[in-house]
């Protein structure tokens, strides 16, 4: 009966689901949003606190499920079901989104979230154990990666529980953890694909300098592109010496970080670098 492409593994355990529920700390006042409500362990216990209750579920078959188990109680008038693929789909006013969906949708869902406006004030994620460590891993943690600088430049992370598999029915093959988002509100000024693009290039090695890195033919190529048509469009004469290779070298130089390496800096870094590039006319698309 359960869908493994769907990843339908039901959350059995009330104390995970109570767990989940208190953390999401819902108000009176508070549209919830909740990702994949399978059969409803978790949309029960969130209807009679908020204001009002949108379940995104692919499978009509849950969704029946769902709309069967509110169906004359006092809390069904909250509920709506939008049926269909939440990253396909565009989300709806929110303050507060709970999800647990199939693994192979986290990364989409995180910066699918984090995008949306008006920014809500929080949401509680299941993931898989890896995914959600990774969400949070700090500068010279093993996990540290461009997904724990894209995340934690747009919102704060916060590892609430572990899950084990037992806790599902029936039990998936990976362990899960719970974790917090809350997007920094106002958001930082900052380019995503500007940012992101250098983030690919800082963390394609990411325990070599960055000097290493940016010695690599083809960003050399791809930023010298974007430089041409960066001086074409704001009437700047190339200079016969030009060289992308020294001026990203000198760069990296004047920010400090030619010998740094991905792996050990943080946000801050990363912003001082991207404005360092940025003030001698590099750009990353
Ligand atoms: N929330 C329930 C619980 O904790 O018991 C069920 C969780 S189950 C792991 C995942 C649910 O997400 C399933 O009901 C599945 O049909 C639904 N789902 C899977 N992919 C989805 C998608 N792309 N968009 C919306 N729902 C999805």
């Amino acid at each position: 009966i359960f869908n493994k492409d769907l990843g339908q593994h039901i959350l059995k355990n009330p104390l995970v689901v109570n767990g989940i529920v208190e953390k999401a700390n819902i108000k009176a006042t508070d549209v919830v949003l909740e990702v994949g409500p399978g059969t409803g362990n978790l949309t029960v216990k969130m209807i009679d606190k908020a204001k009002k209750l949108v379940a995104i579920e692919m499978d009509p078959r849950m969704a029946a499920e769902l709309t069967k188990r509110v169906q004359g109680t006092a809390e069904q008038k909250k509920l709506s079901i939008m049926l269909g693929d939440v990253i396909k789909m565009d989300l709806p006013y929110f303050d507060v989104c709970v999800s647990n969906t199939p693994y192979q949708i986290s990364s989409p869902l995180v910066f699918k979230l984090l995008c949306h406006r008006p920014l809500f004030k929080c949401a509680l994620l299941m993931f898989q154990r890896e995914f959600a460590l990774r969400l949070v891993a700090k500068p010279g943690d093993p996990l540290y990666c461009r997904l724990s600088v894209n995340c934690q430049l747009l919102a704060k992370v916060e590892h609430v529980m572990k899950v084990g598999k037992n806790n599902f029915r029936p039990p998936p093959k990976v362990e899960s953890s719970v974790i917090r988002l809350e997007p920094i509100n106002p958001p930082p000024p900052v380019d995503f694909e500007e940012w992101d693009g250098m983030l690919r290039i800082c963390f394609m090695r990411k325990n070599k300098t960055l000097a290493a890195n940016f010695k690599t033919q083809s960003v050399l190529d791809m930023l010298e592109r974007n430089y041409k048509t960066y001086c074409a469009l704001n009437d700047i004469c190339l200079m016969d010496a030009f060289n992308i290779k020294e001026l990203v070298q000198q760069v990296l130089e004047e920010a400090g970080f030619a010998e740094s390496r991905a792996a050990k800096m943080d946000i801050h870094d990363y912003m001082k670098l991207l404005v360092t590039f940025h003030e001698k006319g590099l750009h990353f698309r």
